[in-house]
């Protein structure tokens, strides 16, 4: 293939042979990256080059030295993170929309689609009367929700927080099992992070409701601006649901802006058992659900959901830059006078928001909604849910398990137990290294009540039932060989 030529274009041959190399991955034959056998960090490790040797052999090196190398993560037995392997449909879109439309914005099917996803996707949520906008990532749309939430704290005492800065000192209200990217988009906000105040958990992992006033009066006393109650539809560490509508009501009568982080739970409201432990959400001012968790996308993708996101226009405009509203009109919809995708930027998300440069993600929601529509979504966060169900109801009759926390969602916290060791901690802890190195079962460990617990978190579609049992065969298994050898050294 010549060269130059290559530079563009020539993209059949060329993903279907990256594709078949893809594919062989997911067979997971291969070794670990870091596997004493592997060579690759030699043949990666050259300077940079001066002459460049064409794309075929870019192409023979990212098929034979990089994605054989690739993460663990996207293992079917990989359940440590809430981070898995992206879906095929979702990968296919992603790299429909990286060449036919590197940008969201511009009159085209792919801005159409953006906006045409948001509304799928808080339909699917249970929060359809929500206007959304995608970012890259949990850590993001918090930060995008908070930022509404400074923006409608200070409006309502007649400041304009993000033109003038704020004035006084505030707070923000999350549990002790918030994620921390709480607290960093306070930093970032000019909040501080220590502004958040920490409200206590139940033993299930849940805000205590009553700890929430308390701490909401004592701040009022101080002249401190409550700005935000964060409260969480699925805790990355044990999958626990705040009691959404006693927060949600505290909210309303202090009148404080109430954000709902289910980054990885909030699709759990699919899964009708459970979908009353999701009341209240309707009172929620913002709500953010991250696609690239439980609905399989590729990593990249979270959405935040407001009531109106003119707030999150005024929060986070940029000034007028000319040559951007210069050479095209800013217009939300499509008038008669439009004729080319040109013509106008179609929704602003960039002031939605930190981005101005992004890809299209809505696609790939689209795409993945589309292929196995609600249902399919449903029978997969089903599927998850029993997993974690099957994993504690084992462990609560072996005797050599302890199921750690009863789960709520598709994690499940359990430990190995033994009469005949002393420091079950440290058993267990050597247990899940054993584990991990065996390449096989994955998950990844926590702490529950202070007690080390092995904790397998299902998200993936390539998570299935075997996965469960699996587990917990190598659980028991490594289990009672380090507990033969601890008898053997004693
Ligand atoms: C994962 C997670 C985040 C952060 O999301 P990223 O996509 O990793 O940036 C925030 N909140 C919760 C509850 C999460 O589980």
């Amino acid at each position: 293939m010549d060269k130059e030529k290559a530079v563009v274009g020539h993209l059949q041959e060329l993903l279907s042979e990256i594709g078949g190399s893809l594919d062989k991955f997911l067979e997971f034959e291969h070794d670990d990256a870091l596997h004493q056998d592997k060579t690759w960090r030699q043949k990666l490790n050259i300077a940079l080059p001066k002459k460049g040797v064409g794309i075929e052999q870019v192409t023979s090196q990212i098929i034979n030295d990089i994605i054989p190398n690739g993460s663990p993560v996207v293992k079917p037995g990989f359940t440590s993170f809430i981070t898995t392997g992206a879906t095929t449909s979702s990968i296919l879109a992603s790299t429909a929309a990286g060449i036919a439309s590197p940008q969201r914005y511009l009159g085209t099917a792919f801005n159409f689609i953006e906006e045409l996803s948001l509304q799928w996707l808080s339909e699917l949520c249970g929060i359809k009367y929500l206007e959304g906008v995608y970012s890259s990532g949990g850590s993001v749309a918090n930060l995008i929700a908070l930022g509404g939430a400074r923006q409608s704290a200070f409006e309502a005492i007649g400041v304009d927080p993000a033109k003038n800065g704020i004035d006084r000192p505030v707070s923000i209200y999350a549990s002790t099992e918030c994620h921390h990217t709480i607290q960093r988009s306070a930093g970032v906000l000019g909040i501080g992070r220590q502004a958040v105040r920490s409200i206590a958990c139940d033993d299930k992992g849940r805000m205590i409701s009553a700890e929430l006033e308390k701490a909401i009066e004592l701040d009022r006393k101080q002249s401190i601006l409550p700005m935000a109650i964060v409260a969480n539809a699925g805790t990355t560490n044990t999958g626990a649901i705040d009691p959404l509508l006693a927060i949600g009501e505290i909210a309303k009568k202090h009148e404080i802006w109430f954000h709902v982080d289910g980054a990885y739970g909030l699709p759990g409201i699919l899964d009708e058992r459970i979908q009353h432990l999701y009341q209240g959400l309707e009172l929620a001012d913002s709500v953010i659900v991250d696609p690239h968790k439980w609905l399989g996308a590729s990593v990249g993708i979270a959405a935040t959901f407001v009531r109106d996101r003119q707030i999150l226009h005024r929060a986070f405009t940029q000034e007028p830059a000319d040559y951007l509203e210069g050479s095209i009109e800013q217009q939300e919809q499509s008038e008669p006078s439009i004729e080319h995708s040109l013509d106008s930027f179609g929704i602003p998300y960039f002031d939605y928001g930190v981005e101005l440069s992004a890809p299209c993600r809505g696609i790939v929601v689209w795409a993945m909604l589309k292929e196995i529509g609600v249902e399919g979504m449903r029978q997969r966060i089903i599927r998850h849910n029993d997993m974690a169900k099957y994993i504690a109801r084992y462990a609560q009759k072996h005797p050599d398990l302890e199921l750690m926390l009863e789960p709520e969602l598709s994690i499940c916290c359990f430990r190995y137990i033994s009469t005949e060791v002393n420091d079950l901690d440290m058993l267990n802890q050597r247990l899940h290294r054993r584990l991990v190195r065996g390449n096989e079962y994955m998950p990844s460990t926590t702490r529950v009540a202070g007690k080390l617990a092995i904790r397998p978190c299902y998200i993936g579609a390539q998570h299935h039932q075997e996965q469960a049992e699996g587990l917990l065969n190598a659980v028991l298994s490594i289990g009672k060989q380090l507990v033969e050898e601890a008898k053997r050294s004693a």
